[in-house]
């Protein structure tokens, strides 16, 4: 199995790139309690042995919030051994520091959660944040879990306190569904967790990958869609990386107007209208595959510095998704060569409105360069496919991608990658298969 670096935590929390503090992790794992007041208040606590006296909560800007994720979190503070009280300074966007003096007295936070995320409107849509889930709640670990972000390479456990007819789901590792376990601070922070009453997941296997598909109350007629969508999608990525990088994976359909979707470390979330509209496959089908793809380019594929290849991982997600969709029936080529359109005019657009800035720059501001980053990227996948099928042969690009992804365990810059693409075509001929030999994408009549 591939190692997952922290340094994709940097890279999806939009942090400096934190240097691993050697011993804060003193005896792991580092305990969270999530406890069930009432209503929407919860209380949540972190046990540990040491610390950096820095914690943090993901921050964002967000319509309808003076401060961000911090408007839900209240009364945070840290106690002693002895149970005595030290407040904490709060230094804004999301950071409070330890009274020096007070240091290293502090082995537990503890704060209040106001579970109150949906009055907000979350410019990176609310399945990144939290929001209600039928009865219950859906929180992504970094808008709630207040950490040291020293805490890298820490082993977590997380307790679920809440009402006996409530169960939890989550990307995180788990035998009862009342304890969890994180090996690292990005998978405790980049993972969603559902809790609340009447539940109720299905589960579906895929080469040692178990997948939890949870859906709101009014999707679920749906269900038998999305997984055969799923397991379409999910079964070719095996197929063309060889493994599946995780051994568990989590996926959310969140009930709502607005279609998108979010990728974490083991989980992804995705919103639609219900009942899901069969004439909007297109577009759904489209993101479900996406965030499924990230498992593998995104995440075991992955950029070290955080930005500089986001044209990679997110035009060869949206490239490869759509010929998956092709190749699986799931769309015709009408379809496809629409969604290669769409590629191209995005591509087209971003450069208008991105200036001249290079595609990898263009990383910086994801949101902002959206056309150039997703349009450009696919543009450089589609035509590498096309590339690669002329010279080495059909089922070279797959070949590639296989070969990226056995590399990928210290991750790649912009000149690692390049370089790499540069030097391997003849392995990629050898390599190809016969499974995935025809491969030209589409041949307009
Ligand atoms: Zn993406």
């Amino acid at each position: 199995m591939l190692k997952i670096s922290t340094a994709m935590l940097a890279m999806t929390m939009g942090m400096a790139q934190a240097d691993a503090q050697e011993g804060m992790c003193g005896t792991s794992p580092i305990a969270y309690t999530v406890r069930h007041v009432e209503d929407n208040r919860f209380q949540i606590e972190a046990s540990f042995t040491d610390h950096n006296g820095v914690f943090d909560v993901g921050w964002r800007v967000a319509e309808g919030t003076q401060d961000g994720q911090v408007d839900f979190i209240s009364d945070l503070h840290a106690l002693t051994a002895g149970g005595e009280r030290v407040e904490l300074d709060y230094q804004g966007y999301g950071t409070w520091n330890v009274p020096e003096a007070r240091r290293d007295d502090v082995v537990r936070i503890q704060y209040e959660l106001d579970a109150d995320h949906d009055r907000a409107v979350w410019n990176i849509g609310k399945e990144e944040i939290a929001y209600r889930f039928d009865d219950g709640f859906y929180f992504v670990g970094s808008a709630v879990i207040v950490a040291d972000y020293s805490w890298t390479d820490c082993d977590f456990e997380i307790v679920m306190d809440v009402p006996g007819d409530w169960s939890s789901v989550a990307g995180w590792a788990t035998q009862d569904g009342e304890t969890f376990a994180a090996g690292d601070l990005r998978e405790l922070l980049r993972n969603i967790l559902v809790t609340g009453p009447d539940l109720q997941p299905h589960y579906a296997e895929f080469e040692g990958m178990r997948v939890t598909i949870l859906e709101q109350a009014e999707l679920p007629e749906n269900g038998e869609v999305f997984q055969t969508l799923l397991e379409d999608s999910i079964g070719r990525y095996v197929e063309v990386f060889g493994s599946a990088p995780v051994d568990r994976y989590l996926v959310v359909f969140g009930d709502d107007p607005g279609t998108d979707g979010g990728a974490f470390a083991n989980s992804f979330g995705q919103r639609m209208s219900a009942p899901a509209r069969m004439g909007e496959k297109l577009m759904w089908g489209r993101i479900l595959a996406h965030e499924a793809l990230h498992t593998w380019l995104g995440h075991a594929i992955y950029s070290t510095n955080g930005w500089e290849l986001q044209w990679f991982s997110e035009g060869g997600t949206d490239y490869l998704t759509g010929k998956t969709l092709y190749r699986s029936g799931q769309i015709d080529a009408q379809e496809m060569l629409f969604i290669i359109e769409g590629q191209v005019r995005r591509f087209f657009l971003g450069r208008i409105a991105s200036d001249d800035i290079d595609l990898s720059e263009a990383g910086q501001e994801k949101q902002q360069n959206r056309q150039l980053v997703y349009g450009g990227g696919a543009l450089f996948h589609l035509m590498l496919d096309a590339e690669l099928t002329a010279r080495p042969g059909a089922g070279s690009y797959e070949a590639l991608l296989w070969d990226l992804y056995e590399n990928s365990d210290t991750g790649w810059s912009l000149h690692t990658m390049l370089s790499f693409l540069d030097q391997r075509p003849r392995a990629w001929r050898q390599r190809s298969t016969p499974s995935s030999t025809r491969l030209s994408i589409i041949r307009p009549s």
